[in-house]
């Protein structure tokens, strides 16, 4: 009986997509057992001096899923109900992701499940360099090569490569992407995941025939992803009616000005006491009647319980895994046209994918040539994926996962099994 004990909820559901993509593939079933799991996963506990001179001893985790194609990649999450099954179904559909935007990489995750905003400066740095540490003999340029995610960011990027750095001797700016650009880092990678985000809505309102002059958006998680959405949703005239965050949410029926509220959430840890907005809960927002919805916050938001009360024509998914397969089924009856996560936000790991080569290169490019290849790429992977979903009758999600998983299987049975 195997032991399975990255068994969770978000795994399950991973699993259970995945199911559905090997089915319909009709693939070999050697193949498909071994993809249900992932090649190595990794849990570490990590001593950190806190503030008043204790120790707290953190849990962190990296699970490497699948690097036949190439390197593992995947960001790193600081958040406290961070487990092993959440980091598994994450490094799963980093799999899928860089293998449908056709790029060399493997899927990996990581995280400490921790509060960051609990945490100063001085904790979170040592609790970061302490983790590196001890995960340092399985990262690198040419093995796995971590980046942010939820509660990281180009600070504890740096911190990782620092740390790298010192314990061979030599700067190694490839060992993570998502680094400030003083550091190894590209321009463009901050803004890339919400930029990717609205490059797939564009290629989705084309499709459907939508002006997204007329159009108007509510975002959950005003974050990195969710607050970049935002910016370049407002940018081409689309009335972005709410956001929230984990403490509070906030709307405005004219549009929110969004380049305020991101000056306000820099200074400000709770969005409602933006002075031009209104106030409401934010477990509200998802219902919303609006043209775009972007969840960009956390796992399973959208379920069989609230799917039936979405409102909305698009849901572009910034987010991983915001969608349950069962609230899947309830938005196709509905004929809401879901971008799924790893199309939808696959920009992060495509301009990831662009800093480290430049990093191996130690050549840098401008952020026009990143902008223009980040959109050539998605551009064509939306295409992709929206011909196999009419061709195979399937919707998006499911034919964005037959592409995602058919290559690597391919690409399994080319190299073989080593025994
Ligand atoms: P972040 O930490 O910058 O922001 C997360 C935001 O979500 C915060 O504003 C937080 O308050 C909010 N939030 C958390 N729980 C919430 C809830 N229940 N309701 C409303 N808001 C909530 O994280 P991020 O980097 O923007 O990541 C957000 C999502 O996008 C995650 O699912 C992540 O895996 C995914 N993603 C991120 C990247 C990237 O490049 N950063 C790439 C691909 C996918």
């Amino acid at each position: 009986m195997a032991t399975l004990e990255w068994r969770s909820p978000a795994n399950e559901m991973a699993v259970q997509q995945f199911e559905s993509a090997a089915q319909k593939l009709n693939l070999d079933p050697n193949v498909a057992a071994r993809l249900k799991r992932p090649d190595r996963a990794l849990i570490v506990s990590v001593p950190t001096r806190v503030d008043d001179g204790g120790v707290h001893v953190f849990t962190g985790y990296r699970v490497q899923h699948n690097d036949v194609l190439g390197p593992f990649k995947g960001g790193i999450r600081y958040h406290p109900d961070v487990n092993l099954g959440e980091v598994s179904a994450l490094a799963m559909w980093m799999t899928w992701k860089c293998s449908l935007v056709g790029l060399p990489l493997g899927g990996a995750k990581g995280g400490i499940a921790c509060d960051p905003a609990e945490l100063s400066r001085n904790e979170l740095q040592g609790m970061t360099r302490r983790y590196t540490a001890e995960i340092l003999n399985f990262i690198g340029p040419e093995v796995d090569v971590p980046a942010p995610d939820m509660g990281t960011n180009e600070q504890i990027m740096a911190w990782i490569m620092d740390t790298y750095s010192q314990h061979k001797g030599f700067a190694v700016p490839g060992v993570v992407t998502g680094k400030p650009v003083a550091v190894g880092g590209t321009l463009g990678r901050r803004e890339a995941t919400g930029r990717g985000v609205v490059y797939t809505i564009i290629e989705a309102a084309k499709h459907l025939g939508i002006d997204l002059a007329k159009c108007s958006a509510a975002i959950q998680g005003f974050g990195n992803v969710g607050s970049v959405t935002a910016k370049e949703l407002a940018g081409l005239g689309v009335k972005v009616l709410a956001v929230s965050d984990r403490s509070s949410a906030v709307t405005n029926g004219k549009g929110l000005p969004i380049d305020e509220l991101i000056q306000f959430k820099e200074k400000n840890p709770r969005l409602d006491k933006f002075p031009k907005g209104e106030k409401f809960p934010g477990d509200q927002l998802l219902e919303l009647k609006c043209d775009i919805l972007v969840p960009a916050a956390g796992e399973m938001q959208i379920t069989r319980e609230n799917a039936g009360r979405l409102k909305c024509r698009i849901v572009a998914e910034g987010a991983n895994g915001p969608t349950t397969p069962e609230a899947d089924e309830i938005l196709r009856d509905k004929e809401v046209f879901v971008i799924p996560d790893i199309l939808a936000n696959a920009g992060g790991v495509v301009v990831s994918y662009f800093e480290w080569v430049q990093d191996l290169q130690n050549f840098f490019w401008t952020e026009d040539e990143v902008n223009k290849k980040l959109r050539e790429i998605l551009t064509r992977a939306f295409q992709e994926v929206l011909r196999t979903s009419q061709k195979e009758k399937v919707d998006m999600r499911l034919a964005a996962l037959m592409l995602g998983v058919s290559r690597v299987a391919r690409a399994m049975l080319w190299r073989g099994l080593y025994a």
